[in-house]
């Protein structure tokens, strides 16, 4: 019977190579090996031998700290209030403010060239790594080869590997100065490789595209990038508004005009544009800040797909520029954890509203068959799914057997 550890070796794909004495070769054997089945890969690619040896020069082994990384998952699912308290927090908002004055000229040049308002380049950078304070020390390479070598996800991290060996052999940054976080995001704006390969750019004008060390190249990186995704010059991310009473939420696309002739208001008390499509987000449910959101929020969930990120994005720019706090409270009745919304998925998915993955995950696609189920029940289709509502689910699932 094997002992524990080689189960959990083999369960990690890292079994060690077994001698003829029957005992596992070097602890680093597995690893070596990937990294000799890589170079033909990468020579393939166009990266030199050179290139490839001195990527690998200073990594003896797997990094054991990203590989515990990939065995933290939470059933607790964090709320997007708490999201927002860390990500738009009042330090950050001040150290914002100082980073647009110093910058202002690069920003307003960035904004003119690819049309993406500098508030929102500076919130994604603020979030990814506090304005290139916090960018991550790990060796990329090292990281991505611990990944790819235990095969998490798949191929994934070895194809990122690849392209971070490109990166390399293009003369962008030296080997020393690739570094990132734990799953190979890197630099102040967190790209994977291949995110780099494709949208990074050399702003300012140095040859080199360097997402590292120039605060030029990052900004006018994060906004290449959404101008690639499809950021739409001519309209906000979106907004947070007050809804009138007894508005009916099953009608809950449209135009922002449209909105705004239903009794829509912002809650600011600016006024809405007058053109644009939109429609109501309600992340906290009836009650709890309500926002008209555009498609240039969905190009920010290009960035990173979670909702809550998304939303710090937009908020963060606002406050960067002078905007308020929220107008609204969040609420503080029981949530459900993410068991709770895989059986929610499971029971939507049995009423026939819902045909995703039982993944846990709030997102678009639960929201929108809550919706489906809410309209479908008499209830206001605010699409927030909750503890009440999964027991409606279930219980009506019960009562049709
Ligand atoms: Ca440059």
């Amino acid at each position: 019977m094997p002992s524990r550890r080689a189960v959990l070796a083999a369960a990690l794909c890292l079994m060690p190579a077994v001698s003829r004495a029957g005992k596992p070769a070097a602890p680093n054997g597995g690893f070596q090996a990937f990294v000799a089945a890589l170079r033909p890969d990468a020579e393939a690619r166009g990266v030199s031998p050179e290139t490839f040896s001195a990527a690998f020069r200073d990594i003896t082994g797997p990094d054991a700290g990203v590989l515990a990384r990939t065995k933290q998952q939470s059933e607790f699912v964090r709320p997007v209030w708490d999201y927002l308290v860390g990500a738009v927090s009042a330090g950050r908002i001040t150290r914002g403010r100082a980073r647009a004055a110093a910058l202002a000229q690069t920003l307003k040049a960035i904004e003119n060239r690819y049309g993406v308002p500098a508030a929102i380049i500076l919130a994604f950078w603020g979030i990814e790594s506090d304005f290139g304070a916090s960018a991550g020390s790990l060796s990329t390479i090292r990281a991505l080869a611990t990944l790819a070598d235990a095969k998490h996800r798949g191929t994934l991290f070895r194809d990122e590997l690849l392209s971070a060996l490109t990166i390399l052999q293009r003369g962008d940054i030296t080997p020393g100065q690739m570094s990132g976080s734990w799953a190979g995001a890197m630099g102040q704006v967190q790209f994977l490789p291949s995110t780099y390969l494709a949208h990074a750019v050399d702003f300012d004008g140095d040859g080199r595209r360097d997402i590292w060390t120039s605060d030029a190249d990052s900004l006018a990186s994060i906004a290449a990038y959404l101008k690639d995704l499809g950021w739409d010059p001519t309209l906000s991310w979106g907004y947070e508004v007050r809804l009138p009473e007894g508005f009916d939420l099953a009608d809950y696309t449209g135009d922002l005009s449209g909105f705004a002739a239903r009794g829509v208001r912002r809650a600011d008390g600016k006024a809405l544009p007058g053109y644009g499509k939109a429609s109501l987000f309600l992340p906290g449910g009836l009650g709890a800040p309500t926002f008209l959101i555009t498609d240039n929020f969905e190009v920010i969930r290009g960035y990173n797909t979670s909702d809550s990120y998304a939303l710090a994005v937009g908020h963060l720019a606002d406050r960067l520029d002078g905007g308020p706090i929220l107008a609204a409270p969040w609420p503080t009745g029981p949530r459900l954890d993410g068991a709770g919304l895989r059986a929610l998925q499971t029971g939507l998915a049995a009423a026939g509203v819902y045909d995703g993955p039982t993944d846990g995950r709030a997102g678009p696609k639960l929201r929108e068959a809550v919706r489906r189920y809410q309209i479908g029940a008499g209830l206001p289709a605010d699409g927030y799914a909750t503890p009440a509502l999964l027991a409606r689910v279930q219980d009506r699932r019960g009562s049709s057997r």
